[in-house]
Parts: structure tokens; sequence; C-alpha cells
């Protein structure tokens, strides 16, 4: 199937996954399912000194959290596996033997020392080292040496294997997003892409692995874009087609100014991570842990980038997939504002069940030994609903429905309350103890009329019966809240209000 589109998230395994990562993998994703193609994972782990253990399962992990499942990857292999480059050895040899016999790169068995000792030389003189067409003769390689002197150090000595960046041209490359992008050659390292251990560079290994898994689209981060001019200039040198280049804009930090980083995470106060991160002891809560919801999350990143054309915000993942378009992608940086990323997250909890969110309430009662009225969860949820903004908030703006307050915001007991409360307070409870029915509509008009009755503004009679019922002024609608907490448990607070002013 030539045409088939087949995008990669190739991460490596260097530490956990992280929020701008993520994203990268969620357009590929996006793209792939858009396009009726294969979305594969592929772990990149050829450099051992790099490699953080768990850090794999943190990238898969994080990836199924937020329902983007690879149709091709290390857990589930398809054909053109292996999924992790390490596992990957004898096709990387096959191909840098191709490459040397036709011409495309060298033997090269110059040793640190002395590489180092031509840097030093040219800082000295304020240049950058570079080794290339301009100068690679001067060095020891296959080049410059006899083919029986070659042979002979191949045996005999470690060696690396370079690129041979062709001699002085102008190299044109395209980006989808940002078109032409030129390089001068002269410029260009001849980059080392097999090394003494034998294992292949990051640059090989991903052009080889792109080219045998058909890759047609390679989408991924700005910081790669200095790479492209190799990469392309490699797939000349085996003559292979490219795919087409996709570099994404970067997320900028909340401030608008520079790259976002890990470390913002904690100036700001946002998860960086998509689910928590252990790491020798330490633990680091994601998204998931602070209370995102993944859809949520998956919602706020798809818009860090990329736009749908309309004014709609709100997506679930399958919608973003019908929708998703390569045209709409911006081309600048995209700003990371933590207080949008939280109102996405309430926006989508206002979508969640009630029966969902109860469940999810009751869990968190459970863990806070509090006892519960499973029957009225549901209610419950519906009226705190729309002022949960984290998951995790969720105990703490509702435990008043199943415990008195312990104590009353001073601030307001004192505007509210003088000699005559506790004559008043007395009478409420004489009245709410004789409703027949005990629903938020009596329970209104009973307050309405006693306000008129002792001659009180309704909206003070309101805050008093508040503080009795949440001990705050804040809280859900207030009749169904009473309603809700039950006559019985509803006069008793009101009467500890009355001995509390006692
Ligand atoms: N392994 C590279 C990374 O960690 C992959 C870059 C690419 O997608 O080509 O980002």
């Amino acid at each position: 199937m030539d045409n088939k589109i087949r995008v990669r998230f190739a991460p490596s395994p260097t530490g956990p996954l992280h929020i701008g990562g993520l994203r990268t993998a969620l357009f590929n994703y996006l793209f792939a399912k858009k396009n009726n193609g294969d979305f594969l994972v592929r772990i990149e782990d050829t450099d051992q000194t790099r490699y953080v253990p768990g850090s794999e399962k943190h990238i898969l992990d994080s990836l199924a959290w937020c329902g983007i499942s690879p149709d091709e990857g290390p857990e589930n292999e398809g054909k053109h596996g292996p999924y992790r480059q390490s596992e990957r050895g004898l096709v990387y040899e096959k191909h840098i033997s191709m490459l040397i016999s036709n011409g495309g790169a060298y033997y090269a068995f110059d040793t640190k020392e002395e590489l180092e000792k031509e840097r030093k030389l040219c800082e000295k003189e304020g240049k950058t080292f570079i080794y290339n067409a301009s100068n690679r003769l001067r060095f020891k390689n296959s080049l410059s040496l006899s083919s029986k002197k070659t042979k002979e150090l191949i045996e005999n000595q470690n060696y690396v294997v370079r690129f041979k960046t062709p001699e002085k041209r102008e190299i044109t490359c395209y980006d989808v997003l940002k078109g032409k992008v030129v390089v001068d050659s002269l410029v260009m390292d001849d980059k080392v892409l097999f090394k003494a251990d034998r294992t292949p560079t990051y640059h090989f290994a991903n052009v080889v692995d792109d080219n045998k898994m058909e890759i047609s689209h390679v989408i991924r981060g700005e910081e790669w874009l200095p790479s492209l001019a190799l990469h392309w200039l490699l797939y000349d040198a085996f003559g292979w087609k490219k795919p087409k280049f996709i570099h994404l804009p970067l997320i900028l930090k909340p401030t608008g100014k520079g790259k976002l980083s890990k470390r913002d995470g904690d100036k700001f106060g946002f998860p960086v991570f998509p689910i928590m991160w252990k790491n020798q002891g330490k633990i680091i809560e994601g998204y998931k842990e602070k209370g995102f919801l993944a859809e949520a999350t998956v919602n706020f990143l798809a818009l860090l980038g990329w736009n749908p054309g309309t004014d709609k915000e709100i997506f679930k993942l399958r919608e973003l997939e019908v929708e998703f378009s390569l045209k709409k992608l911006n081309n600048s940086g995209a700003r990371f504002d933590p207080d949008k990323n939280v109102w996405f997250n309430q926006q989508h909890i206002q979508l969640l069940s009630e029966s969902v969110l109860a469940k999810f309430l009751e869990g968190e009662l459970t863990k806070e030994n509090v006892l519960y009225d499973k029957k009225k969860l549901p209610s419950i949820v519906r009226l705190i609903r729309p002022r949960i903004r984290l998951l995790s908030e969720i105990f703490s703006l509702s435990f008043y429905f199943f415990e008195p307050p312990k104590t009353y915001n001073e601030k307001a007991l004192k505007k509210l309350t003088d000699q005559k409360t506790d004559l008043f307070l007395t009478k409420i409870v004489a009245l709410f103890s004789d409703l027949k029915v005990f629903n938020s509509k009596n329970i209104q008009n009973t307050l309405e009329n006693s306000a008129k009755d002792s001659s009180l503004v309704f909206g003070k009679v309101l805050g008093l019966i508040r503080l009795a019922i949440i001990g705050e002024l804040s809280g859900a609608d207030l009749f169904q809240t009473i309603e809700l907490i039950g006559k019985k448990n509803s006069v008793k607070r009101i009467k500890d209000l009355a001995s509390f002013l006692k």
C-alpha cells in the first residue's frame, strides 16, 4: 500500500514524557486517524548512556491514559518490528555497510584526543571546529588513507563511520509549515552515523527506521529542524523517497517568552507530566493525579498550535480525530496558559454523567472515612458540578453535605448576627420542623416569609442560614442543599449555631 499515511512518535526514553512530547504524539495520532492511516510508536533507545529506567513505561502509560493507542509499537508489534531501536542492530549494520559501499559514508579513525586538539586550536582563533569537505583530507579516515592502511586500521583500531556531506552546495529542503529551508553544506559537519561501539547515532537510526517503517510524514518538534538538512541528505544518499516533514512550533512559557520548560510547572503551579513520575523515591504528580481528565488534557493540548478554523473549543478525542488537519496548524509558538488549561477541565467535567461523578465522589468519601447515603450522591454532584474545576476538588466542594460545620466564618458571623438572631433561628427551627414536605420550594417559601415577618433583609437571612448549614458564605444553591441534607440534620445545624451564639 504505497500511499498509506503512516506516522510515528519516536521518543527517547531519557526521562518521563512531558506535555510537549504528548502534544507531538497527539498530532501524529490525530493525523493518522483522520486519514485512515497508521500511528506507530518507536522507542529510540540507542544511546544507552542517557537511558532512564521506567521512562518507556511512563511514555506508553501516558499515551494509554490519553486514549492515544498505537497501531504498531513495542507492545503491539506489527510487520515492521522490532519497535525498539536497541533491538534493531542488524538493520543498522546492514544499512551502514550499504552507505559505505556507495560512497555516502566513510570510516574515520581520529581519536578523541586528536579531535579535541583540533577543536581547541579552532577555538583559539574564534572559529567553530567542523569536520567536512573543507578539511577531511587532513584527518585520519578512509578518504585520506590508502585502502591498505584503512583495512589495517579497521582491524586494529576503534573507528566511527561519518556521513560524507557533499562539497560546497546549497541544500534545499522542504517543511510543510515552514516552506523552503536552505542550508549551505559548508556549515554542516560530517556527522558520526555509527559509533565506535557499533551502535548508530540518532540521525542514522531515525532515518533508516523511518524508511524501513514506511513513514509517510515526519511530525516532530521544532527543535529537530536543524537536523532536517542532514536527514534530507541521508535520504538522497540512500536514493530513498523522502517523507513529508512537519516541524511543530514550540510551546511557549505562560509569559509568552521562551520555550516552556519542565521547571515552569513548579514556577506557575501546573503539572508537566501526563501521569505520575516516580524516580528515586521522589513522586511528581501528573495531570491525572492533580484531577485533570484525560479528555480535557488532550483537548487543551490539541489547541496548542492547532485550531479548527471555527469558534468551537470543546472537543472529545473522537471529534478531534475527525476535525484535525495539518492545514490548520499554526506556524508560530503557542503560549501555554495554565488558567485556560483548568478551564478546559472544568468544561469537560460538566460533560461527565452524574453517575460517573457520583462514583468518583463515593471513592473519595470512602478514602476520607465519611458516612454517606449512596442514593443522594447523584443529586449532590449535580448541584456542585458547575464548581468543579479539578476532580481532586470534589470532596472539598461537597463535604458539607455529609458533615456539619466545624467552625463558622468569623467575619460573616460578625456581620450577620445581633441580639435578635437567636430568636430568629429558633423560629426557623420551629417552621422547618413543621414542614410536611421538606423540599427546596417549601424551604425557600418558609425563609422568605419569615424574613418578611421579622422585617429582615432576605439576603441577610440567606447568609445566616448558609452559615448555619455550611459554616461559610460559599457553596451550592442553598435551598437544594438544605433539602438534600434533610430536615433532621438541617434543624440540628441551625440549633447548633443558635447555641454557639449563646
Ligand atoms: N528520538 C527523538 C526525540 O526524542 C525523535 C525525534 C524525531 O521525531 O525525529 O525527540
